[in-house]
């Protein structure tokens, strides 16, 4: 059975937006990143962005109808029909099971680990474009000055959920919420655990093996 229709769990920091992205690229599928879609809403200064917004500076998750309507709504268009990949989502076993409740057939499920210490280091060193959303690090990444923006010369700034208190705040909400989803999903025989270890290229060459596309 072609994994087509993937979930990546995995906590803030562990690379999982990146390699959804380059997943959804090499299967021609649809990146569905919950994430993107709430800063979105947010920017469009919805009354449900900025319920979100709140959540996300607090390190809190949204709440599962807001976030499990606009998912729905999202599996629907049409470059969804081929397959996706959907990042962000679900974060607990009440919205696993919700999407099950939504008969979106889910057919691979990967789990990306990483340990605690390396997600503060990580995430602590990052900085944002305000501008662009380009996204540098400070040891691993940085853009040429270290203060602007590569691309369009804005000042970079510390998104407010990556500062090591909200990031903390974050890896315990996934911890106490979103990590028995590994559990859910190997129960279902759909779950494959993936060491985000050696870089992206390392990690997503792990990914493809995974799930049998190489
Ligand atoms: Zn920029």
């Amino acid at each position: 059975m072609a994994c087509t229709r993937l979930i990546l769990l995995g906590p803030p920091g562990s690379g999982k937006g990146t390699q959804a992205k380059r997943l959804s690229d090499t299967l021609k599928t649809a990146h569905v990143s919950t994430g993107d879609m709430l800063r979105e809403a947010r920017a469009a200064g919805t009354e449900l962005g900025r319920k979100a917004g709140e959540c996300m500076d607090a390190g809190r998750l949204v709440p599962d109808a807001v976030v499990i309507g606009l998912v729905a709504e999202r599996l629907r268009k049409p470059d969804c029909e081929p397959g996706f990949v959907l990042d962000g989502f679900p974060r607990t076993v009440a919205q696993a099971e919700a999407l099950d409740a939504a008969g979106v057939g889910v057919n691979c499920v990967i789990d990306i680990d990483v340990a605690d210490e390396e997600v503060v280091s990580r995430l602590g060193g990052r900085r944002s474009c305000p501008q662009c959303g380009r996204v540098y690090h400070v040891e691993v990444a940085p853009s040429k000055d270290g203060t602007h923006c590569d691309g369009c010369g804005a000042g970079l700034v510390t998104r407010p959920d990556d500062v090591e208190d909200t990031i903390r705040a974050r890896l315990k909400v996934y911890h106490e919420k979103t990590a028995p989803l590994a559990a859910y999903y190997r129960g279902k025989g759909l779950l494959k655990t993936v060491e985000s270890v050696g870089g992206p290229d390392a990690v997503f060459g792990k990914v493809l093996n995974a799930i049998g596309a190489r």
